[in-house]
Order: C-alpha cells, then structure tokens, then sequence
C-alpha cells in the first residue's frame, strides 16, 4: 500500500466562532468554586483567526478588535493552549510563533479566549502533525477553560458541568443575530460572585429558595428542533442576567432598545455585557443593527448567523 505523507506546512491559519448561550441555568456554588451549569451553547459567524509557525522561542502578537486589552504573554490562553499541547506530545522544547486576528470583543461574554485557545490546539496539532482527535484535544482545552470545548465543536450543543460536558443539540435551520457589544467588558469571576450575592441576599430576605439544580429547558430544545427563530425568541434565559445588570445598569437600555425593534428575543449573552438580539431573518437582523446603533446604547453592533462549525483550518502554507 502506498501511503501519502504529508510534508510539514509553514504555517496554519484556523478560523474559530465565538458563542452566545440561548441557555445558561447556574446552580449553586460548588465545593471547588465552580457553579455547576447547564447551558445550549450556540457558535455564531463572529470570528477570530490564529496563526501559527514553528519558532525557536514561543512568541504572540495580538491585531484587531480590542487587541490592546488581551495579554501578549504566556497568559494568553493560546499561547497555554500551545504549551499544552507541546507537553501533551512531548514536544517540550517545540517554539510557536501566534498570530492572532481578533473580532471577538474581549471580555465581552462570548468566549473570543477559549476560543482563541481552541483555535491555536487545532493549528498546532495540524503543524506538529500530532493526530490527536478533536476528543483529546477538547480533554487538554478542558484544562485550560471550560468553553473551549465548545470552541473546538462548534454547532449547537448542551454543556454541563462546568459547561465542558457537551452532547450535540438537534437545531433546525439558521438563527440570524444583531450582537450589542458594550462600552467596558466585564469579568466572568466578578459577575458570577453578584450573582452569589444577590441570590443570598433574596434567600435572606425570603424572597426566594436557595438556587436549584439547574435543568435544561425542554421547551426551548423543542423549539430549536422546529427551527422557527419565533418560538426560539422567548424562550433564551440567561441566570447571569440579573448579575450583569447589577454591574452595568446601562445594559437595560440596550436590551429595551431591540425589544422596541421587534427582537424575537433579547438577552445578555453568558456573563456579558454583550447584548443578543435574536431576529426573524437576516434582513430583519440588519434593520436591527442599524436600529440600536441609531439607539446610542452600545460601542457597536454586529450581525451574525449560527449554527456555524467549530474551530477548523482555513488556510495552511507549504
Ligand atoms: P467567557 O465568556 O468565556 O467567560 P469572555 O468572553 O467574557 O469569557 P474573554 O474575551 O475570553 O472573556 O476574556 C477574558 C479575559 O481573558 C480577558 O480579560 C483577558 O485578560 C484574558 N485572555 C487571555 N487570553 C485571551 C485571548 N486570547 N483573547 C481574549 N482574552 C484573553
């Protein structure tokens, strides 16, 4: 048998979605600090790119969308994705140069980190030519942030646990989005410990039991099964909402604004500030953009499309 050998590329370019969650029920605070989640993660046509080369010295360089805010170091999860693996592989020594192109507004509620952290697992398991499967590398990613599973998915998809138990979801059809991206980003830790706050101080007050077991919504997998964006509209709920509003009291008049719109639904996006704004088809998406930029209540506005796939290899140099 003649078997094909591939030579090694130069360079890998890997194109990656970021996430909305049309679910995100958050129990109570584990032992461990975590909350356990049960959430429909969504990945939406908003995309960063990462690339990679070998290098002596592993070494980052951030362009685009808010580049000044994400670290250029080792802290970067790609650049720990890209560590990880190397160890995974017993490529100790292995350099990567990363490059990469960022849309995803950072700390912004829609994973652009674990994101870029997938990203850079699939471009150097291509370059290295390492062959670990996308359940291998989703076990490393799990280390590294309980998104980036999802990243490396893509599609539709329950979470649990942490949000890094994934089962594909049966989603019909196409989801058209306009994406509200806030003024100052806000920090995943800070908006899950109001959330922890106000609860307790409700339970205190006797307004309400302590939080549940959170449990996926039947009604809204039914929805997503008929594919109709107006069955799915009502039914988003977001537990961190009350959380990241209670942060950034402004978010309230972003979400009045796209309901004024006829949003099918309006919804901040897992722990914020971005607002999703779920429309009734692509040109309703537009009208929508343009509505709420006209509305003043956001840096920017966004359109995008989901189901998109995970992240994958758009480009690989010889
Ligand atoms: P999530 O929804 O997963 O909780 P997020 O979308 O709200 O996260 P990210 O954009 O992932 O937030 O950024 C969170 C923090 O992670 C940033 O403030 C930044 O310091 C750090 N960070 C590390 N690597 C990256 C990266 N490649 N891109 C963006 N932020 C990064």
């Amino acid at each position: 048998m003649i078997s094909a050998i591939r030579p090694a590329a130069s360079s890998v370019t890997v194109r990656v979605p970021a996430k909305v969650n049309l679910q995100l029920a958050v129990g109570p605070a584990r032992a461990d600090g975590y909350h356990s989640l049960v959430t429909v993660f969504h990945a939406v046509s908003l995309f960063d790119e990462v690339t990679v080369r070998p290098a002596d010295q592993t070494a980052l360089t951030v362009t685009g969308e808010d580049a000044a805010a994400v670290p250029a170091d080792a802290s970067n999860l790609a650049w720990r994705a890209a560590d990880a693996l190397a160890r995974f592989t017993g490529r100790d020594d292995a350099g990567v140069e990363i490059q990469i192109s960022k849309r995803i507004p950072v700390a912004a509620g829609l994973a652009g980190g674990s994101a870029d952290a997938a990203a850079a697992l699939v471009a150097c398991n291509e370059l290295w030519q390492a062959g670990l499967s996308q359940r291998e590398l989703a076990g490393i990613g799990a280390e590294l942030g309980s998104d980036v599973p999802f990243a490396l998915m893509g599609g539709t998809a329950v979470g649990r646990g942490r949000g890094e138990q994934l089962t594909p979801a049966l989603a019909a059809g196409t989801y058209h989005w306009a994406l509200a991206f806030g003024l100052t980003g806000l920090s995943t830790a800070s908006v899950y410990a109001t959330c922890d706050r106000l609860r307790a101080a409700r339970a205190a007050a006797g307004d309400a039991p302590p939080a549940p077991e959170p449990q996926l919504s039947h009604p809204l997998m039914t929805a997503l099964r008929s594919g109709d964006p107006a069955a799915v509209g009502p039914l988003l709920s977001n537990d961190l909402q009350p959380a990241a509003l209670s942060l950034q009291p402004e978010l309230r008049r972003t979400l009045a604004a796209g309901r004024e719109y006829d949003a099918l639904g309006a919804i901040v996006s897992g722990s914020g500030p971005t607002c999703a704004f779920l429309a009734r088809d692509a040109r309703h998406a537009r009208e929508l953009a343009v509505a709420i930029t006209g509305a003043g209540v956001c840096r920017a506005v966004a359109r995008a499309s989901g189901p998109v796939p995970g992240a994958a290899v758009v480009r690989d140099g010889q």
